[in-house]
């Protein structure tokens, strides 16, 4: 994860690029732990976005035999190609915001120590696949995955935490210190695991719409459902709906989002 960048910084012969948010992993047991938390096994199908050095990429393929990777960085994916035959590594190069993970075996084991600048969006494009994953292991900023994992009522619930909670079951499993990378961020990170929710469970109608009411009703905080949410609802909706209207966004849960999204849809 990158942030709070110090100058170039050179790690096994690679300077660190802040652009790509390079801060690779160099604590063993940090890493261990992380591998341990995916138990990885042969045969199954498994892709680390931001492979970078190969902290994580050399004892995931020790545990599964095989891997893809994505990364976007030229240097870092000629040195994937120098060190691994493309038996055990097949190199995606490329953006991970634009790959297409449908061409990939499902069920899906993504992992990732991914930079910093590009996780929430990231999160967002991996949400298409969602249905094709089995699991996903990522490290994040640790304020980003409190944010995730929020209660509402609680001050990091937002947007971030109802559009995924929608669709995943989240654990917040471990923080990691700055001092467990080269260049160490500044910044706290923390080990994110991710499942997505049965297709089943997945309620809503119009999650384009579900998303254009969260984002109004976490746009402006402080200001109640009756202001955020006028564009859709009038008085009598929230009679219909049993919501308080004097209410804030930041108080409703992730089923009252997906119901009042279904309400606007069929009323
Ligand atoms: N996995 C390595 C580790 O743990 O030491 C490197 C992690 S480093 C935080 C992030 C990695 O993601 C780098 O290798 C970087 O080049 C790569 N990366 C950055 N932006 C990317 C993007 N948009 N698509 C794919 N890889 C990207």
């Amino acid at each position: 994860m990158a942030n709070g960048y110090q100058g170039p910084q050179r790690h096994e012969g690679h300077t660190a690029r802040k652009r790509f948010g390079q801060n690779f992993l160099v604590d063993k047991e940090i890493i261990a732990q992380i591998v341990s938390s995916i138990a990885p096994k042969p045969g199954e199908s498994v892709v680390e976005i931001g492979p970078g050095l190969g902290a994580l990429t050399v004892p995931l393929l020790a545990a599964c035999g095989k891997l893809h990777v994505v990364e976007i960085d030229r240097d870092l994916i000629a040195r994937l190609h120098q060190t691994y035959s493309s038996e055990q590594v097949t190199v995606h190069e490329g953006d991970a915001l634009k790959f297409d993970f449908s061409g990939l075996p499902a069920p899906l084991r993504v992992v990732g120590n991914l930079p910093y600048n590009i996780s929430t969006p990231l999160l967002f494009h991996l949400a298409d696949y969602a249905e094709r994953v089995r699991d996903m292991t990522f490290m994040l900023q640790k304020e980003v995955v409190q944010r995730m994992v929020a209660a509402p009522g609680e001050e990091a619930y937002g947007r971030l935490s109802v559009m995924l909670q929608y669709r995943y079951a989240m654990a917040h499993l471990f923080d990691v210190p700055g001092s467990a990378f080269n260049p160490p961020p500044k910044v706290t990170s923390a080990i994110v695991y991710m499942r997505p929710l049965p297709v089943e469970s997945l309620k809503c109608i119009d999650t384009e719409l579900l998303g254009q009411i969260v984002m109004a009703a976490f746009g402006q905080r402080r200001k109640t459902l009756r202001n955020t949410l006028r564009p859709w609802l009038e008085v009598d909706d929230y009679t219909q709906l049993g919501i308080d209207p004097g209410e804030r966004g930041e108080r409703l849960s992730v089923t009252d989002f997906v119901r009042i999204a279904n309400y606007i849809r069929t009323r």
